[in-house]
């Protein structure tokens, strides 16, 4: 008989899992509490469950944490943790502390499929989906080991806020995305508020709907172009759901959501979708001036614009912060709420589409872009190589 992770369950998971050893709901409600709440993995010390439960579940179940291949702490503060996830495949979780809050980054997939120019991970392929346990076991880890590191009192989270925004795409994992994230808002589990927990999408739309009815939590859109031919090239899922597509997905989402904004993700490269030119569009297009699919729709949304961070194979560079400058000041004279994104353990390779691995370009995106260029070669930026 194989052993049951109870990390692959949310509350009604684990409720029927209970039931079908024959014990009550709220033995399920209790030992979610003690796996989510309290960190503990070991059912002996769970002493206020049955000692004939504790046996049984030892014999048939487990907590099955993620083991640990490096972790690395940045002068900021950040965390990053590499995990392995067998077969030769690893994910990175990242713990960004600042004063108001403890952001964790959450990673879906090992690698992805989607292959966004910019972006290491993309440029890594796929490998296989994480599940639920696997998902759940990055927030299970850096909560409880930051909590006793941090010598937090007891009930206090360090942990106020997920974004799934780590490698892969969440909403290509589903399945195993939305237990995890009941897990994540549960008040059995972290209790986490629907505003303070993120999935950030490249824009898969279906399931962007689903995702609405299904567990409606804070959104957050990978845009990066402010028109089909150039974000077909930057984020190649483009040509399947293109961007009046998203957008009118964006408009649908947001009655269920619990903010009234969508956050557009707007990753700066130099020459690239930096210019002011593309700022007006982005504007047009934002505030339903745009194409005639989109005309008069506006999606009420904030801008968050990325710094680069260049790794070789992408063939990109950073935009230069006057760029970002002038960029930003032109979204905002519009009356968008504009951030420009603080780069956040730089000395760890732990900033955006800088996670883990070796770099291989399987996308021929370089050579495509060059021709969009005018035939320009884009010289590979000499940087280090990510880790
Ligand atoms: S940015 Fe996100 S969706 Fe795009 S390749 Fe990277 S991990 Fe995948």
């Amino acid at each position: 008989m194989s052993v049951v992770n109870l990390l692959d369950f949310d509350l009604e998971g684990l409720a029927a899992y209970c039931e079908s050893l024959g014990e009550k709901r709220f033995r399920a409600v209790q030992l979610f509490r003690w796996v989510h709440q309290r960190g503990e993995h070991d059912f002996e010390r769970m002493t206020d469950l049955a000692r004939s439960l504790r046996q049984r579940l030892a014999g048939a179940a487990e907590v099955a944490r993620l083991r640990v291949l490096s972790e690395h702490v940045s002068s900021d503060g950040t965390v990053k943790w590499l995990f392995d996830v067998g077969g030769g495949n690893a994910v990175e979780t990242v713990f960004i502390p600042e004063s108001d809050r403890g952001t964790l980054c959450v990673s879906s997939q090992a690698g992805c499929a989607v292959g966004c120019r910019f972006c290491s991970t993309g440029h890594q392929g796929f490998s296989r989906n994480l599940g639920t346990g696997e998902i759940v076991a990055q927030l299970w880890h850096a909560e409880h080991v930051l909590r006793a590191r941090l010598g937090a009192a007891a009930g206090e989270r360090v942990i106020s806020n997920v974004v799934m925004m780590g490698m892969g795409e969440p909403l290509q994992n589903y399945a195993a995305l939305v237990p995890a994230l009941r897990t994540m808002l549960d008040d059995h589990g972290y209790g986490l508020s629907r505003r303070r927990v993120t999935v950030s999408t490249s824009g898969v739309v279906p399931m962007i709907d689903r995702l609405a009815q299904d567990c409606p939590v804070a959104l957050a859109v990978s845009l990066h172009a402010p028109e089909d031919g150039l974000r077909d090239e930057l984020v190649p899922l483009n040509r399947k759901y293109p961007l009046a597509e998203l957008l009118q997905a964006c408009r649908r989402y947001l009655p269920r959501a619990p903010r009234d904004f969508v956050t557009f993700e707007y990753c700066m490269l130099e020459g690239v979708n930096d210019s002011p030119a593309m700022a007006h569009r982005l504007v047009a297009l934002l505030q339903g001036h745009g194409s005639s699919d989109l005309q008069g729709l506006s999606v009420p949304c904030k801008l968050n614009l990325i710094p680069f961070n260049p790794f070789p194979a992408s063939g990109l560079k950073r935009s230069s912060p006057e760029a970002v400058a002038r960029f930003a000041a032109v979204v905002q004279a519009a009356g968008i709420v504009t951030t420009i994104r603080k780069t956040r353990g730089d000395d760890i390779d732990a900033a955006c589409g800088q996670l883990a691995g070796e770099v291989l370009d399987r996308t021929g995106a370089d050579l495509r872009m060059a021709r969009r260029r005018g035939s320009i070669p884009i010289q590979a930026v000499g940087v280090e190589v990510p880790r």
